[in-house]
């Protein structure tokens, strides 16, 4: 049976009558915009995250530069990001008139490291984002002992764990995304910033609502960039079961393991200590264009997310002169997602194996 890369509506069936009874008390309340169910998820969010706060904005890309401008990123500051990413996370620093600067990745992990960091650190240098890409947790403190603020991009890891809490709670500021697809999805564009900072919160509430928090006196030069009251009403009933969702995700990296998937390709490797509820399952390999090849010819879900990384983007030739990015390049041409949900069974999982390993022996 061919298996999808994902599959976000079984894990979404038994909770689709309680999703459209709470659509309908919003269209019965008749308040859209800002009302009582984002008050209420940016709460239960924060507290999830163990953050202190959490502002709904319109999508994960805004969050990104909203993040990024109440942390005082402005034209002139440098913002270090790693290349190898889905491109947003460079894009977003567009918008507060700060250069981006590409950095390296461990391929391993697919995320940046302390080291990666500092090769791309200059006395510009006013922030930096730490991607948690597929899931894996970016190791964040160590990159604030260079002594720059992160924010963390979390748009790929909501679930996840690491020893020092959970993504978004662990550096200067951290941004969601809602994109249906992604490990806590709405049923449209949704996104959200979380921070401990009350000052940083505070900022990014003005940012949201046209620099303003009061609708009256306009402070800063913002966006309109608010998580939809249907949104929310709709993430309300799914984080509850986030948790779940997330140790499923985990359940189907170990049932690949189990069934011997690590003796034919590289597997992601979780950064030290941390807990991936792995939004996509990524394998590598020198021959990764034979086993894309026989997974398609199976029928099973397969895509090679970032095959040309974001510094080699047509739009992000002017910050890429001369740079070279090996691990970057390395991840880039060597990786393939395979099939990851959250109800990934052990069958599936011997399935895609059994086709990769025909491919590779
Ligand atoms: C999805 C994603 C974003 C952007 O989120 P949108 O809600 O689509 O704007 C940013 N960064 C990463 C790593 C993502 O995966």
């Amino acid at each position: 049976m061919p298996v999808p890369l994902f599959d976000t509506h079984t894990p979404l069936a038994p909770l689709r009558a309680e999703i459209l009874a709470r659509i309908a008390e919003v269209v019965e309340d008749s308040r859209f915009i800002l009302g009582p169910n984002v008050g209420a998820f940016e709460a239960e969010l924060a507290a999830y995250c163990g953050a202190r706060h959490a502002i709904g904005v319109a999508n994960g890309t805004d969050a990104i530069t909203i993040a990024l401008m109440a942390l005082g990123v402005g034209p002139g500051d440098e913002v270090v990001v790693p290349s190898f990413t889905f491109y947003a996370s460079a894009e977003a620093i567009g918008p507060t008139g700060a250069t981006p600067v590409f950095c390296d990745v461990d391929p391993d992990t697919f995320c940046v490291t302390a080291d990666t960091v500092r090769a791309a650190l200059t006395p510009a240098t006013k922030a930096v984002i730490a991607v948690h890409l597929f899931g894996n947790v970016a190791p964040i403190a160590e990159i604030e002992a260079l002594g720059v603020p992160v924010l963390e991009d979390a748009a790929q890891a909501a679930g996840s764990r690491s020893p020092a809490g959970r993504p978004g709670a662990l550096g200067a500021a951290a941004t969601f995304s809602f994109f249906p697809s992604k490990n806590l999805g709405c049923f449209g564009d949704g996104g959200a910033i979380t921070t401990n900072d009350d000052r940083v919160a505070e900022m990014a509430r003005m940012l949201r609502f046209h620099g303003s928090h009061d609708k009256v006196t306009y402070e800063h030069i913002g966006f309109n960039s608010r998580l939809d009251e249907i949104q929310a009403a709709v993430l309300r009933v799914q984080l509850p079961h986030l948790e779940g969702w997330a140790d499923g995700r985990r359940a189907a990296g170990e049932h690949y393991r189990a069934a011997g998937l690590g003796e034919l390709v590289t597997l992601p490797r979780p950064v030290a200590g941390a807990d991936p509820a792995w939004h996509l399952y990524v394998i590598r390999d020198p021959r990764i264009e034979l086993v894309a090849k026989a997974l398609a010819a199976a029928g099973h879900g397969q895509k090679a997310y970032y095959r040309r990384p974001v510094h080699l983007q047509p739009a992000m030739a002017r910050y890429a002169h001369g740079l070279s990015l090996p691990g970057t390049e390395e991840a880039a041409s060597t990786h393939l997602a395979i099939p990851m949900s959250p109800v990934l069974s052990a069958e599936q999982a011997a399935e895609v194996t059994q086709t990769v390993r025909a491919a590779t022996s």
